[in-house]
C-alpha cells in the first residue's frame, strides 16, 4: 500500500536523512510532542518523535548499551537507579541486567510513547512490566525537584533540547540531580553530536561543571543519528569514568554485548581532536 513511502529526518535546517518505510504502524499527537512508530526497510522498526529519530530496531543497542553500561560498570554496587525519558524502555531493559540493580524508576513525560513501543516495539520495550522497573509517568524536572529518594545513577535519556526536554540541559535541573545523587552517585546524559550540536554539548558541559566536580563525554558510534558519531555527558561526585572502572567486573557479570565491551569503554573517552579542541576547558577527558 505505502510503496515509495519515504520518512525523512530534518535535521536543524540543512540536513535530511531518507528512510525507506514498508509500512505506519502508529501516529499519533500527544499534548507534547508527535509519536510515529513505522517499520523500515532497512532498520526494522523505528520511533519518531516530533519527525525526529528516537531509536530503530537495528542499531538501538549501541545507544542503549553505552548509556548505561558505562556508569553501570564505574559504579562499585549500583542498587538504585533513576531513568529520565527513555519512553522506549531499552535504557531501563539494560539497567536491570545488573544482578546489584534493585530498583530501576522511570520517569517518562509522554504515555504515548510508552504505549506506543510496548504495542510495536517489544525490543525495547520488553522489561517494562519487570517488578524491578517502577514506571512514573511525570515531567523528570519535577521529579528530582521534589523526590526524596538517593540514587546511586541518574541516566538522562532524553530527546533534543525543545520542548518539554529544554530544562533537562539546564543548571536548575542539574542542581536537582545533584541533590538527590547518593555521595558517589553518577549522572550520564544524552550528550548530542559534536559534528553539528558542539555548542550544545558545550552548554551542557558548562551546567554540568557548575554544579559537580569533574564531567566528562564519551562517544559512540550510532547508525542512524545525523553525523554518525554520538555522544553522551558523565559526571559524578566521586568518580573517574576510566581509572575507577575495573575490566574485570565485565567479564564476572556474564553479561554480553553486541557494542559496549571492557576495552571500549576506556576508548569511549579518547576524543577526536577537533571535539577536545571544542570543548577545552569544559571537560576532564585526559
Ligand atoms: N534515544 C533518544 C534520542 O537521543 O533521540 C531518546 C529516547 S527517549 C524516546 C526520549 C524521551 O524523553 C521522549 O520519549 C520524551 O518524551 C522524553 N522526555 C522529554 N522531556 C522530558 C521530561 N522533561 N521528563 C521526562 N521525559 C522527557
Amino acid at each position: 500500500m505505502h510503496s515509495n513511502l519515504w520518512v525523512e529526518e530534518k535535521f536543524q535546517d540543512f540536513l535530511g536523512l531518507k528512510f525507506k518505510v514498508e509500512k505506519v504502524l502508529f501516529s499519533g499527537k500527544s499534548e507534547f510532542q508527535t509519536v510515529d512508530v513505522v517499520e523500515t526497510k532497512g532498520h526494522g522498526k523505528m520511533l519518531l518523535n516530533d519527525g525526529l529519530i528516537m531509536v530503530t530496531e537495528r542499531d538501538e543497542f549501541a545507544y542503549h548499551d553505552m548509556i548505561t553500561h558505562v556508569p553501570l560498570f564505574v559504579h562499585p554496587n549500583p542498587k538504585n537507579v533513576l531513568v529520565i525519558g527513555g519512553g522506549d524502555g531499552g535504557t531501563a531493559r539494560e539497567v536491570i541486567r545488573h544482578t546489584s540493580v534493585e530498583k530501576c524508576t522511570m520517569v517518562e513525560i509522554d504515555g504515548m510513547v510508552v504505549d506506543a513501543c510496548k504495542e510495536h516495539i517489544p525490543q525495547t520495550s520488553c522489561a517494562l512490566d519487570d517488578p524491578r522497573i517502577k514506571l512514573i509517568i511525570g515531567d523528570g524536572v519535577k521529579f528530582v525537584a521534589e523526590t526524596q529518594e538517593k540514587f546511586d545513577i541518574i541516566i538522562v535519556d532524553s530527546t533534543d533540547p525543545i520542548g518539554p526536554a529544554q530544562p533537562l540541559f539546564g543548571e536548575a535541573f542539574y542542581q536537582d540531580v545533584f541533590n538527590c545523587l547518593a555521595d558517589d552517585g553518577i549522572v550520564v546524559s544524552q550528550g548530542e553530536s559534536s559534528w553539528y550540536a558542539m555548542d550544545i554539548q558545550q552548554s551542557l558541559l558548562k551546567v554540568l561543571n557548575a554544579v559537580f566536580p569533574k564531567s566528562y563525554l564519551y562517544s559512540f558510534s550510532n547508525l542512524t543519528y545525523p553525523g554518525g558519531l554520538w555522544s553522551f555527558t558523565f559526571a559524578s561526585k566521586q568518580y573517574h569514568p576510566v581509572d575507577n572502572f575495573n575490566a574485570n567486573r565485565v567479564l564476572a557479570s556474564n553479561l554480553t554485548f553486541d557494542y559496549y565491551n571492557a576495552a571500549l569503554h576506556s576508548a569511549s573517552f579518547a576524543l577526536p581532536s577537533f571535539v577536545k579542541k571544542g570543548l577545552a576547558g569544559l571537560i576532564d577527558n585526559d
